[in-house]
């Protein structure tokens, strides 16, 4: 177990997935957990059913992050854990990759995520950790990902120049590249059934683990990120997939 006893931590996307198990664990590692989302709905049931903090903020609106810092700090001060977790996944081959889907990965994904740390940059502690949740795909060539590879590389690239520029205050920055995790974010590929099973069983295939990971293990690896446990690490990626990234 990470201690992060009254480290307040903020994870953009805390209402699902990766987002809703980090929220889980960082809270019971002893952290003031905020989370956040786009649907109102959505965030006070999570928030609830946590016991955390929700705001809705979405993260492709800047006017949205900056009301979202302005009531972090009204509300907790500083902000020791920042977890960029918001992301969308939507695959197409070459040549059928449309401007509108394209602009949906690059802002929520790249955008989103730079404009995160630049605005909560500000409040963010000495010795604060910032988190970045990329892909195992940012280093690959894997049919049809090609938009949403290029965001996470770009997510990664950021992550490694804001390690170096922001050692000064001693703010580290790393990334975390998951393999397949078994998440609502295939459900909302708009998908066939059959066309997104048989995606999930070649994706399984690839992986030599031969399984998709639980959120729950990723929030492990959050956990201790967040935790001065990797009070020297930064700059990193964080490849948990199963061996994929070794593999494929
Ligand atoms: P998910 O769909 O369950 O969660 C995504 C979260 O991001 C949701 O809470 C959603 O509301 C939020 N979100 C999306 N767009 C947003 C916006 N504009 N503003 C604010 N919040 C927004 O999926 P997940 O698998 O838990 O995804 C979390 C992260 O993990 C994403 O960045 C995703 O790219 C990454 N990832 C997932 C996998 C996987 O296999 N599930 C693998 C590698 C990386």
């Amino acid at each position: 177990m990470s201690n992060l006893e009254n480290k307040v931590a903020v994870i953009t996307g805390g209402n699902s997935g990766i987002g809703y198990a980090s929220a889980k664990e960082l809270k019971e590692n002893g952290a003031h957990v905020i989370i956040t989302g786009r649907s109102s709905e959505k965030v006070k049931k999570a928030a609830a059913e946590l016991g955390v903090k929700g705001i809705v903020a979405d993260v492709t609106k800047l006017s949205q992050i900056d009301n979202l810092v302005n009531q972090v700090k009204n509300e907790f001060g500083k902000v020791d854990v920042l977890f960029v977790n918001a992301g969308v996944f939507t695959p197409a081959p070459i040549g059928n990759n449309t401007e509108e889907s394209f602009d949906y990965q690059m802002d929520t994904n790249f955008k989103g995520a730079v404009f995160t740390l630049e605005k909560f940059l500000p409040i963010l502690n000495e010795s604060a950790s910032v988190i970045n949740l990329s892909s195992v795909l940012a280093n690959k060539g894997v049919a049809n990902t090609a938009i949403y590879s290029a965001s996470k590389a770009a997510m990664n690239s950021y992550t490694k120049t804001s390690a170096t520029e922001l050692a000064p205050r001693k703010i580290r920055v790393n990334s975390i590249n998951p393999g397949p995790i078994n998440t609502p974010i295939y459900g909302k590929i708009g998908m066939p059934e059959e066309q997104l099973n048989e995606m999930a069983t070649t994706f399984q295939n690839r992986v030599p683990l031969k399984r998709f990971a639980e959120s729950s293990e990723v929030a492990k690896l959050v956990a201790f990120l967040a935790s001065d446990d990797s009070s020297f690490i930064t700059g990193s990626e964080y490849n948990i997939g199963g061996g994929i990234n070794v593999s494929i």
